[in-house]
């Protein structure tokens, strides 16, 4: 996947804000994250980075403000801890038992060779005292081998 280009000046045209509030237009702002997005019809979200008129970058998102930051020094210690574990009973032997366990919580699209894409969905485990800013997961592949992912924890508002 290419960039999206951080050069371009601001859209000031105002064409997200109107079809935003056209109902039957599946683009929504996000007034949390001043963010626009594409809306699918199973609720997926795709963020928008240029207006699809002008060109122009899409206001500056919060997401940064809305999640923790996670230093390089807890990556790394994060990465130390899961490293070692290959399968889903050297995680949950070490780590203990997830705080959250999703059946399908993860779902990953590929090629397979010029046939359709294929979609195929692991179950995921989330363990989220780990770490005090990083979210930890775990999608469980066949015969039970595991692949670790990291995610800011959302910052706790009032
Ligand atoms: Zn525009």
């Amino acid at each position: 996947m290419s960039k999206p280009n951080f050069e371009a000046p601001r859209c000031e045209c105002g064409t997200l804000e109107a079809l935003s509030k056209e109902p039957s237009i599946p683009i929504v702002f996000d007034a949390e994250l001043n963010e626009y997005h594409i809306v699918g019809t199973a609720q997926q979200q795709v963020l928008i980075y240029h207006c699809i008129f002008c060109g122009g970058q899409t206001p500056a998102s919060r997401r940064d403000e809305l999640f923790m930051h996670v230093t390089r020094e807890e990556f790394e210690r994060l990465r130390k801890t899961t490293s070692g574990l290959n399968t889903l009973e050297d995680v949950v032997g070490t780590l203990g038992p997830p705080d959250f366990d999703h059946p399908a919580g993860f779902s990953s699209t590929e090629p397979v060779g010029l046939g359709p894409r294929r979609t195929t969905d692991f179950r995921q485990m989330t363990f989220s005292s780990l770490s005090d800013t990083a979210n930890v997961h775990v999608a469980i592949g066949l015969n039970d081998k595991v692949q670790f992912s990291f995610t800011p924890k959302p910052v706790a508002r009032d």
